[in-house]
């Protein structure tokens, strides 16, 4: 057998059916300046964390329409978290998660790939949970994050990556800079327990604190943050919200040419919460990139 047809062949198993080549949206088609997949959408949600919306089926018809070769759900998995709503699966959600996954990977799987994976935020006093139940099932991607974070005297954990005039005022009493300090000591720890393949929205905590911007002030403990991503041999996330939040994705530009510096991969993920963010911004992507490696 020739060369050429084994590399087809090769071609054949790994992809879904291969789509036409035309029929790709022109901007997946664009040379990167580094190894990075535009055909991948690595973080979306479902329904079953009661706060986002749309079929399981939704996202990935819309991944499909998006030209994408995979979508992988990345579904909230939280413990010991004191907060006024439930903003995660629990075990049986993840039960009815799997089940329903495990069924559109095989009806649509000449079509896109549909991986299901996890978006665990850490609890420091809750990590033996975590590792438990993360432990317990078959991941395609562990995705880590820090959300909840316990502070002195106050009742609720504030998520640290909410608009919530509540939250914002939990921080605020805290000392936001404390919590800040707080966010990046902890989010290392979390790289280090977690058994974790994509580290996410890296510098999106606080991101709606009045005042606060996440700048090179904090180089050095994202730098060490990086650093153990680096050893535990994780990717960094290219989190599209971010184009829609503050016009550039998270983490920032100086995060991602540290990455980039020490070679760690680079993923792209929308978070999209509901189906018709599948692949949010993607389009931008190959010129951010450009403009921030040159
Ligand atoms: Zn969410
Ligand atoms: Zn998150």
């Amino acid at each position: 057998m020739s060369a050429t047809r084994l590399i087809l062949m090769e071609l054949f198993i790994s992809f879904p059916k291969e789509t036409p080549d035309l029929l790709f949206p022109y901007y997946m088609k664009t040379p990167l300046p580094c190894n990075f997949s535009l055909q991948s959408d690595g973080h979306v949600h479902t329904k079953y964390c009661h706060h986002a919306t749309g079929e399981m089926e939704s996202y990935v018809l819309s991944a499909i329409n998006a030209g994408l070769k995979e979508i992988v759900f990345l579904e909230h998995m939280e413990a010991g978290v004191h907060y006024f709503e439930t903003t995660w699966l629990t075990e049986k959600d993840f039960d009815i998660y799997f089940a329903e996954g495990k069924l559109l990977q095989d009806k649509y799987r000449d079509t896109i790939r549909v991986s299901l994976g996890v978006e665990v935020g850490y609890s420091p006093s809750h990590k033996e949970e975590l590792l438990e139940r993360l432990t317990k099932r078959k991941w395609d991607r562990v995705g880590v994050s820090y959300h909840f974070m316990s502070l002195p005297d106050q009742q609720y954990h504030p998520n640290l990556v909410s608009r919530n005039k509540k939250n914002i005022r939990a921080i605020e009493k805290a000392g936001s800079g404390k919590v800040l300090d707080n966010y990046f000591s902890t989010l290392l720890e979390a790289v280090k327990v977690l058994p974790g393949t994509v580290l996410c929205h890296l510098d999106a905590a606080l991101r709606f604190q009045p005042g606060i911007t996440i700048n090179k002030h904090y180089l050095e403990p994202i730098k060490s943050i990086l650093e153990a991503v680096k050893e535990k041999g994780m990717a960094l996330e290219i989190n599209t919200s971010g184009f829609t939040i503050r016009d550039i994705p998270f983490p920032a530009p100086f995060i991602v040419k540290e990455a980039l510096k020490m070679d760690i991969p680079l993923l792209p993920g929308s978070d999209a919460h509901n189906p018709e963010d599948v692949g949010r911004k993607f389009a931008l992507l190959p010129d951010y990139l450009k403009s921030i490696t040159e």
